[in-house]
Formats: C-alpha cells, sequence, structure tokens
C-alpha cells in the first residue's frame, strides 16, 4: 500500500455492521475488572486505553514497529533517555546536534549532565559528527535539524554508531515518518513530536516513541505507567482522526514550502533561504536520496531584527506564531527564543495548506512594506 492509503486505513478495526470507522474517545480512569487483572486487556487508565491502542497499531504499521503514545514530544524524547541513559549504572554518554530541537539541548545539559551523563554536541552538518561516537551509549539524530534545516545520513550514521556499541534514537519531527522511516534505517528509536505535522491542526500536544525490539518496547510501557507521562484520550483520538489527511496536508505543504523558497531565493533582500527540497540548499544530495517528502519547513534572514519584525508584522496570511506543521501557514523570529544563538533576522517559517499563490502574494506584500520605507 502506498501512504496516501496506509495514513487512512491505519489502526482502523475491521468493518462492523452498524460501527463507526474510528471508534471515538474511551475515557476512562478504570475498566470493569474481575478476579485475575490479567483476564482483562484493559485495567487502570494510566497503563492503557483501547483508544491508545488502536492510534498506537496505527503508528507502529507507519514506523514499522511498536509504538508507544506519550503526552507530548518531550516525554516521549525523556522516556528514551531515562530508559537508556539513567536506568543502568556505569559512565553514560549521550551525542546529540548542537544545532538541534532547543528544550532537549536544555534538558541534556540541564538535567541529564548533573546526573553524570557526558553530553557530546556538534552541529549536524559536521562531516566529523561520527567521531564524537567512541564510548557513547546513545547517538541521538535529527535531520533536518530544526530549524536550521541541515540533514544528515541517518543510515550511515546509525552503522558508525552501532560499530561502536552506541544506541541510534533519531527525532523525526521536522520530516515525519511519511518523509523517513528510521528504524527502517537502522534506528532503534524513532522519536516525534505529534504536536507538529503528524496531528498537524495546532490544537493538540502529543508524542509518540517506536522501536522495533519487543522487549526494549515493554520496558518503555512499564516506563511510561512508572513515570504516569501518558496522554489524554481525547488528544489521541484527534491525532488519529488527523492522520488520516497526513499524506495530504504534507503534499501540499511541501509543495507550498518550495513555492515560497523559490520565490523569497529570487529576492534581493532575502539572504540565507534554506529549504531541503531546493535543488540548490547543501541538504538536497541527502534530503532527495533520503526523504520521501521535503516537508513543510522553510528558513531565511533578513537583514536585521526590525525588519523581520516588520515583515511578521505586515504579513496577513502567515500568522505570526511559534512551531509548525499545522494547516495555517506560520512564521517566527526564532532568535526571540532564549538558547537559540541565530542572526537576528533569522525567520522560520512552516508552509500550511493554503493556496501557494495566495501565501506568495501575501510574502510579498509584506515584504515589500518591511523593506520599503527603510531602505
Ligand atoms: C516540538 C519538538 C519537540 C518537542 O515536542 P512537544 O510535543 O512540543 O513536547 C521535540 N523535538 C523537535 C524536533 C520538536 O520540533
Amino acid at each position: 500500500m502506498r501512504d496516501a492509503t496506509r495514513v487512512i486505513k491505519a489502526g482502523i478495526p475491521a468493518p462492523a455492521q452498524g460501527e463507526p470507522f474510528l471508534p471515538g474517545p474511551t475515557f476512562a480512569s478504570k475498566f470493569f475488572l474481575e478476579g485475575e487483572p490479567s483476564s482483562s486487556r484493559y485495567t487502570y487508565g494510566r497503563n492503557g486505553n483501547p483508544t491508545w491502542t488502536r492510534f498506537e497499531q496505527a503508528l507502529g504499521d507507519l514506523e514499522g514497529g511498536s509504538a508507544l503514545v506519550y503526552a507530548s514530544g518531550m516525554a516521549a524524547v525523556n522516556a528514551v533517555w531515562a530508559d537508556v541513559l539513567l536506568r543502568a549504572p556505569g559512565p553514560r554518554v549521550l551525542v546529540m546536534p548542537s544545532d538541534g530541537y532547543n528544550l532537549a539541548r536544555r534538558v541534556a545539559r540541564e538535567f541529564y549532565a548533573p546526573l553524570g551523563v557526558e553530553v557530546r554536541m556538534a552541529p549536524t552538518s559536521d562531516p566529523k559528527f561520527a567521531d564524537l561516537f567512541e564510548g557513547a551509549t546513545l547517538v541521538w539524530l535529527e535531520s533536518p535539524s530544526n530549524p536550521m534545516l541541515d540533514v544528515c545520513d541517518l543510515a550511515q550514521l546509525t552503522v558508525e554508531a552501532h560499530r561502536r556499541g552506541a544506541l541510534v534514537a533519531v527525532d523525526n519531527t521536522t520530516a515525519t515518518v511519511l518523509a523517513q522511516r528510521p528504524l527502517e534505517l537502522g534506528a532503534d528509536f524513532s522519536v516525534a513530536s505529534d504536536s507538529k505535522a503528524l496531528a498537524g491542526h495546532s490544537d493538540l500536544i502529543l508524542g509518540h516513541v517506536a522501536v522495533r525490539d519487543p522487549e526494549r518496547a515493554g520496558r518503555l510501557r512499564r516506563g511510561r505507567d512508572e513515570q504516569g507521562a501518558i496522554a489524554g484520550p481525547m488528544e489521541v483520538w484527534l491525532a488519529h482522526r488527523s492522520l488520516a489527511t497526513m499524506d495530504v496536508r504534507l503534499e501540499r505543504a511541501s509543495a507550498n514550502a518550495l513555492a515560497i523558497a523559490r520565490f523569497l531565493q529570487g529576492r534581493p533582500e532575502v539572504r540565507q533561504v534554506r529549504y531541503p527540497g531546493l535543488p540548490s540548499d547543501p541538504s538536497y544530495p541527502i534530503a532527495s536520496r533520503q526523504m520521501h517528502r521535503f516537508g513543510p519547513i522553510v528558513s531565511f534572514e533578513l537583514a536585521d531584527r526590525a525588519t523581520a519584525d516588520r515583515f511578521l508584522h505586515a504579513c496577513r496570511l502567515v500568522f505570526a506564531a511559534t512551531s509548525f506543521g499545522g494547516v495555517h501557514t506560520t512564521a517566527e523570529r526564532r532568535g526571540r527564543w532564549a538558547g537559540e544563538s541565530l542572526p537576528d533576522g533569522f525567520i522560520r517559517l512552516s508552509a500550511g495548506c493554503e493556496s501557494a499563490d495566495d501565501l506568495v502574494d501575501d510574502i510579498a506584500a509584506a515584504l515589500a512594506t518591511a523593506t520599503e520605507d527603510h531602505r
């Protein structure tokens, strides 16, 4: 089956007369349970819920492994790190990109490092990145990186990490499982924030982890129950409902992102346009081999902070907002967040599903307003 079909069928129960295609969310803190607890699939709401089961089945189908849903992308990140870095004694080394998701970097430095985990970082595009793998416990990869959109060869880095005895996890949020499947590329963990393109409607926070090893899946499942970072059934159901349109949304958003990137590239007041799907982009050679879709995120630089702020204020269709991957096109001056060392005029834009012509017109008008009286 192709992706467009798989996302619609994923996790949907066998047809049953008079039943909905996707049953509604089950709200339950406890379930009827007489006698032996092992006689029931569901016992208490923290360790299982039929709404999770269906969504996890869907994610597992798409990822090619067993999936677990978490309350957020960060809960999913921490579930993997706790499992790999905190459970066993001895020296622990975490290698991660220095240009990856800023909160993950902060948690590594401020929470895991004081617990004795050695944290090593290098930029995604650094050809010597793999040199850091010596003695590593876990190699954490993110491609394309957020927000610089550099890509790395996931299959090759995974081989290098495994050769040195390290486990490999890929934060697949920016790409999504439709653009690249980390488990198929050899990674031990595929991790994502489903708050972004997977759910895609800017209405929920959720995350997941997928693994191939059933024993590891079981341990993560117990760990989730122990740590209690569980997702609410309403969010999980909304995400599953939204999954059906994911292929259509990503196709449109990727086409829009490319149209916007091409337009920006031709403008003298715009510098450093980055989009992995632009043939002239440094990420293109690997991205075009590794990714099935180039995704919604475009980044670029305007002259300075004031120009960037005027641009964002002048946009009518492009909403000023953080995050990415929704049906609404959004943009922000990424350097406004603590922990991001980016040029002042750096903008991260996430293309939504509107008409490409309307978006380009809006961006062109906003650029004119932002720059015309200030040359
Ligand atoms: C947003 C994001 C996360 C965190 O996910 P939440 O759902 O916001 O907790 C992790 N990694 C990347 C790359 C992200 O973009």
